[in-house]
């Protein structure tokens, strides 16, 4: 049974009298959503839109999307999308209720949406009204040789803006229903991914904020929002004074951050950490706890550069060492506002945030 019940419910009542941190949950369904609610989420701190867009109904559009090459083309496949985006908001922000909702827009690794099997090519081929060869040519030009460094995240949306422009409106016509309907009160926190250069965030932002105004402009409802962005890239932890200037929170992104840091990939890496772990090179998986002398520096310098520009800046964490009692502490110490984890962590990171709150005042 999942709700916590009888004596751990009060044992967590005790953690939460001591801890400072909020612990919010990385959901993307109204599924978990309702889950990581009974463990006692406060909040969604990542909620990832790209598995919204493989569901077996939206894959072909969304591969008709990639592969156009007009505007009015990916335009007509973005309006399919719309609806059903909107009513995957609607029915995560409900599940919350008012608590807060950060939502990321899309960062795939772009060759998971394309066309690899023959078949796939040829049904696309034909809805697209296209050859065959056509369409091969695309993909091929598309493909890339390290898909997690390449094509991904706000990169994506520097070339396809108008995929965070569907999000976006997306996002807000959800927020302005709820508001309608129910009288429930949203306000999304909208984040950008994979930010590291301050003006990949001005560009994206920019449209962004013109997408939002029209929207509000037209349903006449107002709606609060706010726009920020992960920190996982390294160059965006050591200019965050500047991306401050643009964002209105950081999430930092530790798995990425950890890749990118140690240049160890991701996906890949599993096999010789065993090995360094048992030869002693490295003591930990710094995949698995913040590594204090590599990614949490960087770390500490992200908050300290971007509480200088914006004191009031909202700092969390969302990469799956928000979930890791030591790591957890980390965040303590560097007095972010919440730890962010899947849904069956929430528990322990409010452990770990009670027991990390008591041992810095002891
Ligand atoms: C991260 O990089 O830490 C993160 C939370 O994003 P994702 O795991 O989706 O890349
Ligand atoms: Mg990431």
């Amino acid at each position: 049974n999942p709700q916590l019940t009888g004596n751990f419910q009060t044992f967590m009542g005790w953690a939460d009298q001591y801890r400072r941190l909020k612990v919010r949950t990385n959901a993307d369904t109204p599924r978990d959503t309702r889950q990581a609610l009974e463990f006692g989420a406060e909040g969604i701190g990542l909620c990832r839109t790209e598995h919204m867009f493989f569901d077996d109904t939206r894959i072909p559009v969304v591969r008709q999307m990639i592969i156009s090459r007009t505007i009015e083309q990916r335009k007509k496949a973005l309006d399919k999308l719309l609806p059903m985006q909107r009513q995957d908001f609607k029915e995560i922000f409900e599940a919350m209720g008012e608590k807060p909702v950060t939502v990321r827009l899309l960062d795939p690794p772009l060759h998971e949406f394309l066309p690899h099997e023959e078949e796939d090519i040829r049904s696309l081929a034909k809805s697209m009204e296209v050859s065959y060869q056509q369409i091969k040519e695309v993909v091929n030009d598309l493909k890339e040789f390290n898909p997690m460094l390449g094509h991904r995240g706000c990169r994506l949306a520097v070339t396809y803006p108008e995929i965070y422009q569907m999000q976006v409106q997306a996002i807000i016509e959800a927020a302005v229903e709820l508001k309608k309907e129910k009288a429930i009160e949203i306000i999304p926190e909208i984040m950008v991914p994979l930010i590291g250069e301050v003006k990949e965030l001005q560009y994206i932002k920019d449209i962004i904020l013109k997408t939002i105004e029209e929207i509000i402009e037209k349903s006449g409802v107002e709606i609060k929002y706010l726009i920020g962005t992960m920190i996982e890239v390294p160059r965006a932890a050591i200019t965050a004074d500047e991306i401050a200037k643009e964002a209105e929170f950081f999430s930092f992104g530790t798995n990425d951050l950890t890749q990118m840091t140690y240049g160890f990939s991701r996906d890949d890496a599993g096999v010789f950490i065993k090995e360094y772990l048992e030869k002693n090179i490295l003591e930990k998986d710094p995949f698995q706890r913040i590594d204090r002398n590599g990614v949490g520096k960087l770390m500490e310098i992200a908050v300290e550069l971007g509480k200088k520009i914006r004191p009031d800046i909202k700092l969390g964490i969302c990469g799956e060492h928000g979930g890791e009692p030591n790591s957890v502490e980390f965040c303590h110490l560097l007095n972010l506002d919440y730890v962010s984890c899947s849904p069956f962590r929430v528990p322990i990171a409010k452990l770990a945030a009670a027991q990390a709150a008591i041992k810095a005042s002891k």
